[in-house]
């Protein structure tokens, strides 16, 4: 059989690689996306879901700053559903260095990062929340952004260009001949079979796993593993990011996403990207600090707790690498161990992916000779909801059900709503926690890349509320049963579907959520007999 062709194959399906993908397809490059998960699996869904102004960077590092203002402005542009324009706040306690909040200021404006002052008086009208001995208080330009939606919507929109994606497929073997890449070999995670790509470029955007990944090709890239831990409060705490306004530090970002609150994080090396096991005492560590802020925080309900593996490149392996900016390295493995048609995009953050993929396929086109320029912060990634079909999608799932579907499906909407009126039955919502309805599940069931009860949960969030999947996992997988990919051992697909849910919930184990968890195993241990939930 003859094998697939593309010009460039990019491994790693987060937010770096669907920013290529992209990018590659607008300039008429033809390329495949190759993600050993579902999209996302890696560090670009464990994260604090924040869009940077650049305020935490101003100090520190301006450059990185201003770079994440100009990409948050892009990024509310051309992808507004993906997008909670929150607004932030920079709050000071009288324990931190008073002089820093001048230092950061002066900082900002350097950056061109517009702030505000706030009368502390105001700050406790408008967020009560906050400890009423917070000194100082700015607004900035931060935001809140779904990961899961900005990664699919560069999909989306690559495919639009003939773009191809392959998912829980890994990358296994590196095809090389005379100094240039030839090809890839690929593993389909869940069928074994093997499959090889013929391409001239290989683009390595794995992330933390990015050392791993040059190892196949024989070459060196040495990568820090830095992992976070994050809790989730069942509460939007506050309406605002809230930054505390010292230097970075550990438990300093409260970041509100829909009905919940993202709180973290902290810092600690590890050996293995796949190291995302939050532990109890981190978190209890964080709710510690966190209470500096949010005095009250310990009588909030959390419902679950993760980690996410930050990749920093170490700069002392640049030779012959050319460091893009002090968080971000491309590196070009042509000019830096000879090997031809091979580029590996190392660090950054989530916030400036779009960049980090500019300046990649930058590189790539140069060397494929093409001078097609770079479209994407241009171009809209999805194409607004209209109100004529908001209107239509409230008389079939309500307003509250209408407005979360129209944000989590875009483009995909109004197929979704016309399902419905066609078929009533398919109005029924099936996860009350994050109103998604039977429509929508089917739809996400049949969309050809939906292999498992977690793909659909992270494209609907079925699953991803207060209930964590007590009630809506065994209603999905009884309707989906007619799909071929649900069609097997029912006990098996929600056996693994909730002990992932319990890898983060464990954590948190105390109060309602101790409660709900007991519910929960009663329900799938005595009622789907299944043996144990922990
Ligand atoms: C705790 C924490 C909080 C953060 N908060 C923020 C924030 O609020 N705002 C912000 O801007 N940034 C934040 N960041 C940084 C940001 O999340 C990351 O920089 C960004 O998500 C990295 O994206 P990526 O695409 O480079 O890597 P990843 O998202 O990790 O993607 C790499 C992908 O490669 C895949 N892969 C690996 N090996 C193979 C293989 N052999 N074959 C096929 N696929 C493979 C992996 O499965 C993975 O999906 C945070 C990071 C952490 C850890």
């Amino acid at each position: 059989m003859a094998a697939e062709k593309a010009q460039v194959v990019v491994i790693g399906g987060g937010a770096t690689g669907t920013g290529i993908l992209r990018d590659l397809a607008l300039r008429g490059i033809s390329a495949i996306l190759v993600e050993q998960g579902d999209l996302a699996h890696g560090t670009s869904s464990r994260f604090h879901g924040l869009l940077h102004s650049g305020a935490r960077y101003a100090v520190k590092d301006k450059e990185a700053a201003r770079e994440c203002l100009e990409e948050n402005m892009i990024l509310r542009r051309i992808a507004p559903n993906c997008v909670e324009n929150t607004g932030g706040l920079f709050v000071q306690l009288p324990e931190d260095n008073a002089e820093y909040a001048d230092q950061w200021l002066a900082a900002c404006a350097e950056s061109g990062i517009p702030t505000e002052e706030l009368d502390p008086r105001e700050l406790r009208r408008n967020t009560p929340v906050l400890h009423h001995r917070v000194t100082r208080a700015f607004i900035v330009p931060d935001c809140a952004v779904d990961g899961f939606r900005v990664l699919w919507s560069n999909v989306n929109s690559a495919r639009r260009y003939g773009a191809r994606l392959y998912t829980y497929h890994s990358l296994t073997g590196i095809q090389q001949s005379n100094g240039k890449v030839t090809g890839v070999e690929l593993t389909n995670q869940l069928t074994g079979e093997r499959k090889y790509i013929e391409c001239e470029m290989i683009i390595n955007s794995t992330g933390a796993w990015g050392g791993a990944v040059a190892a196949l090709a024989g070459i060196e890239l040495n990568i820090i593993k830095d992992k976070g831990t994050l809790v989730a409060y069942n509460h939007r705490l506050t309406n605002q990011v809230v930054n505390r306004l010292r230097p970075p530090g550990d438990g300093d970002i409260f970041v509100p996403h829909g009905t919940i609150t993202i709180f973290g994080t902290t810092s600690v090396t590890v050996n293995d990207a796949a190291c995302t096991k939050p532990g109890h005492g981190e978190v209890l560590d964080l709710i510690k600090i966190g209470q500096e802020m949010i005095p009250d925080l310990e009588n909030y309900r959390l419902i679950r707790a993760f980690a996410g593996v930050r990749p920093l490149y170490q700069a002392g392996n640049t030779a012959g690498g050319r460091s893009v900016t002090r968080n971000f390295a491309l590196v070009d493995h042509q000019e830096r161990d000879g090997l031809q048609g091979f580029i590996s995009i190392v660090g950054g953050k989530f916030t400036t992916f779009r960049l980090m993929a500019e300046k990649t396929v930058d590189l790539a086109a140069k060397r494929l000779d093409v001078t097609a320029p770079c479209r994407t912060a241009e171009e809209s990634l999805t194409s607004p909801v209209s109100e004529q079909w908001l209107e239509r999608g409230k008389r079939v799932f309500g307003i509250p059900g209408a407005k979360k579907a129209a944000d989590r499906l875009g483009d995909s909407f109004q197929r979704v709503v016309e399902e419905a009126e066609k078929n009533p039955d398919q109005r029924k919502i099936f996860c009350e926690c994050e109103v998604v309805s039977l429509a929508e599940i089917v739809h996400v069931a049949g969309d050809g890349d939906s292999f498992t009860l977690g793909d659909i949960r992270r494209k609907t969030r079925m699953g991803m509320g207060t209930c964590q999947g007590t009630f809506c996992s065994y209603r999905t997988l009884g309707a989906l049963s007619g799909y071929s990919q649900f069609a097997g051992n029912h006990r098996e697909y929600l056996t693994k579907f909730l002990q992932k849910r319990w890898k983060g919930i464990r954590p948190v184990l105390w109060g309602q959520q101790l409660r709900e968890a007991q519910l929960s195993s009663a329900i799938y241990c005595s009622l789907f007999g299944m043996e144990r939930m922990l």
